[in-house]
């Protein structure tokens, strides 16, 4: 055993390589939990020793919880303050990378308009501080009062944190929570349910592939796992090895980078995969057990070339390209997600897409498709509480014309992401928001609970399944709360107690260790039996004397990560409930066009997450607000892409202040002219324009999400309908002084000339 002094890669207590094989060896540890490539070093929990010299750097493992990726990082801390992050080398998801996000984790931390007391609204009307017994006397009073109108919306990843929401909405006598997150995550799931026959996200074997067909999914851009993407991505491209084809409306950074982009029309893209489904099942180059099983799911003949090209506005030579090709390849994989998935159509688009791993043989085959696998520390925390709900349940919940109770809000800008909800708000009696900072729903809330941010709090997450092997990842805090912070866990317990329903722990530390506890039990008892659910793999737990020693063991090892081999295919389709209903999956060759109203000069709105803001949760920190975007190279503010096609016509230049008007909503906002958008569609950053959300953030940019409508649904999903919104666009003035895009290293007037290399291309290596 060694102890680091301090230096990156060394954290202060460590046991070396030699020791820690002579620990588990010896008990017969076939799987070396916790056990990470940066030289094998099990990594103490950092709090628990601080013996560090004044002004010494002493480097502490952390996660960041920024997305749901799941990234293991560094933080630099000197004298107990955080003062720089890091990727952790050899991390489990993220390999050492971390994201601009990621790194401004440390604005969030800092940030001078945190909440860091409980507010309750006063007589005034205004936020007032009060104590925490005060806070949550109010809200239990209020839970207590009408339990079965309280709604619970949790923003937390999947993981133990939403499984103890689910167990307190469970304990108080509450209706199953909201889990609000990314609409193309549920319709990602649901298409992966009717294509392979398991709801989970799939893990694309990105790295290994060397044919790759993105059906939406801009995973260069904010999808998923940027991290584990990019570096992915960079094995994919090595010595030129692999070809990438994106097929997506808009110009993304993922477009930008692919070998050839595919601007087929929004809307289409289920369409798209049908057609070159089609072209694949009559070029003879596939089997008859991958036919057979795509025709179980599409027993209808898919559309022909050019009824293909047509809908999707896209010259049937590149289709034609694209399907020899793809059989040309040796490991080819086709991957569907982000404005693909959105419209009202996005099921049947995401199935269609994935489908198409059946026809190539890609399903469970290096490179190609696998299960999105985790340890189900969600399920176990939970109980025997409801599943949570998709994030639309929120509007429908909130319908009602009578009041709706009471609405906990835990991390999750609810009326940043809908503000169509905001009438719906009103109607509910009390609204509780678990919040670090002011954002539009705390706002709107009569108690505000502060709740601690990633690198104050114990953490326990299952990261994003990308990898398609399972991992619980667990760190201890990293800095001491500040103020009255808590962790958000710990203030579901701490509601619970206050409303008479007190769960078995004392706080959220305590509940994963209980749920690590029960599952080596159950593993123990299980001996051997894999089908038991809440049995881990049984070499997870080899060399654990008891349950106790289990849980200090993982703990300190910085949690649980299962091996390559315990990566799978999806269930059969065979055994989905797709399959037992053939055809019952709905073909997109066979669904209307999405509408443009009749009379008026209509767009199609993209509204897309850039690197710099996220879903908005990154706008209340300067460094992003600084951070150029890297297409538009705009800072500090919002912009819509206009085709340059369209500008011409319209008399759009770019700088002008445009306005878009939707059905309900109408944004003014300066626009940018490119030759890469796809004329007919205008593309909208999300995450700007805050109600207030701090300083860095009040009055900077629009909220594209004014214009999308709170009652459409991606069919079959419960997700709200981001995609196929019509607006019209019209210029209105030149900017002022104070409107003008700030965009890097150019003033407005070279703006006008960027020099734009990015039209629409066809690399084609093959
Ligand atoms: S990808 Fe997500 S988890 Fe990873 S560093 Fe970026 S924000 Fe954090």
């Amino acid at each position: 055993m060694s102890s680091g002094n301090g230096k990156r890669g060394e954290p202060r207590v460590t046991i070396g390589r030699r020791d820690f094989f002579k620990v588990y060896a010896a008990a017969g540890v076939a799987v070396l939990q916790g056990c990470r490539r940066r030289d094998q070093e099990l990594i103490e929990s950092p709090v628990r020793r601080s013996t560090a010299l004044p002004g010494a750097s002493v480097w502490r493992r952390s996660i960041c919880e920024q997305c749901g990726a799941g990234c293991e990082i560094e933080v630099r801390t000197v004298d107990r303050l955080a003062k720089k992050i890091e990727g952790l080398p050899g991390g489990f998801v993220n390999a050492g990378g971390v994201c601009a996000l990621g790194h401004s984790a440390l604005q969030e931390l800092y940030h001078p308009d945190r909440v860091t007391e409980p507010m309750r609204r006063g007589s005034s009307g205004e936020l007032e501080p009060v104590s925490w017994e005060e806070a949550l006397e109010t809200t239990a009073m209020a839970i207590a009062a009408a339990p079965d109108t309280t709604t619970v919306v949790a923003g937390a990843p999947s993981g133990p944190l939403l499984g103890l929401w689910r167990r307190f909405a469970a304990a108080v006598g509450a209706p199953a929570p909201v889990h609000w997150q990314p609409s193309d995550a549920v319709v990602e799931r649901e298409a992966a349910r009717l294509a392979f026959g398991e709801s989970t996200r799939p893990a694309y074997d990105l790295a290994r592939s060397d044919y790759v067909v993105s059906v939406g999914a801009p995973f260069l851009d904010r999808w998923r796992s940027p991290v584990h993407y990019g570096a992915a991505w960079a094995e994919l491209t090595a010595d030129r090895r692999g070809k990438l084809v994106q097929v997506e409306a808009r110009h993304s950074l993922t477009a930008a980078n692919a070998d050839e982009w595919l601007p087929v029309r929004p809307g289409s893209e289920g369409f798209f995969a049908r057609g070159l489904a089609g072209l694949l099942l009559g070029s003879g180059t596939v089997g008859e057990e991958e036919r057979e099983a795509y025709e179980a799911l599409y027993p209808e003949a898919p559309p022909d070339l050019a009824a293909t090209g047509e809908r999707c506005g896209i010259d049937t030579g590149r289709i034609e390209r694209l399907a020899a090709e793809l059989p040309r390849a040796r490991r080819p994989l086709v991957m569907a997600g982000g404005s693909a998935l959105e419209g009202e159509n996005g099921v049947a688009a995401g199935a269609a897409a994935l489908a198409l791993n059946l026809l190539l043989g890609g399903v469970g085959r290096q490179g190609g498709v696998f299960a999105g696998v985790d340890f189900g520390f969600e399920d176990r925390l939970a109980g025997d509480a409801a599943a949570a709900l998709p994030p639309a349940a929120l509007a429908d919940r909130l319908a009602g014309d009578g009041e709706s109770g009471v609405l906990v809000v835990s991390e999750a800008d609810t009326l940043h992401g809908m503000p169509g909800l905001e009438a719906a708000f009103e109607h509910a009696g009390t609204v509780i928001a678990c919040s670090a900072f002011f954002d539009d729903a705390a706002l709107r809330a009569d108690v505000v609970l502060p709740v601690q941010t990633d690198l104050e709090r114990f953490q326990a997450v299952e990261p994003d399944p990308v990898r398609g092997v399972p991992a619980l990842l667990v760190a201890s805090p990293t800095v001491a709360p500040r103020g009255e912070a808590r962790h958000p866990g710990d203030v579901a317990l701490a509601l619970a107690a206050a409303a008479g329903s007190a769960l078995p722990w004392p706080g959220f530390q305590e509940a994963v260790e209980s749920a690590l506890s029960d599952a080596f039990a159950a593993t123990r008892a299980a001996d051997d039996d894999a089908s038991d659910p809440a049995a881990l793999p049984a070499p997870l737990i080899a060399g654990a004397l008891n349950a106790r020693q289990f849980v200090r063991r993982t703990t300190d090892a910085g949690g649980l990560v299962g091996t390559e081999e315990m990566r799978r295919a999806p269930a059969a389709p065979a055994s989905g409930d797709a399959a037992e209903a053939p055809g019952s999956i709905p073909d997109p060759a066979s669904l209307p066009a999405p509408a443009a109203p009749a009379g008026v000069e209509s767009f199609t709105l993209i509204p897309f997450e850039s690197l710099k803001l996220a879903d908005g949760r990154g706008a209340n920190r300067p460094w992003l607000q600084e951070l150029p975007d890297p297409l538009s190279t705009v800072m500090w503010g919002s912009w819509v892409e206009v085709a340059t096609a369209d500008a011409d016509r319209l008399g759009i230049h770019t700088g002008d202040i445009v306005r878009l008007t939707g059905t309900a909503a109408e944004i003014e906002l300066p626009a940018i002219v490119l030759p890469t958008v796809r004329p007919g569609s205008v593309g909208v950053p999300v995450g700007g324009g805050h109600a207030d959300y701090g300083r860095y953030a009040r009055g900077r940019g629009v909220n594209v999400n004014a214009l999308l409508d709170p009652d459409r649904r991606v069919e079959g999903a419960g997700a709200f309908a981001r995609g196929d919104v019509r607006v019209r666009i019209e210029r209105l003035r030149r900017p002022r002084r104070s409107e003008r895009p700030v965009i890097y290293g150019r003033g407005l007037r070279q703006a006008e000339e960027i020099p734009v290399g990015w039209a629409p291309h066809d690399g084609g290596k093959a």
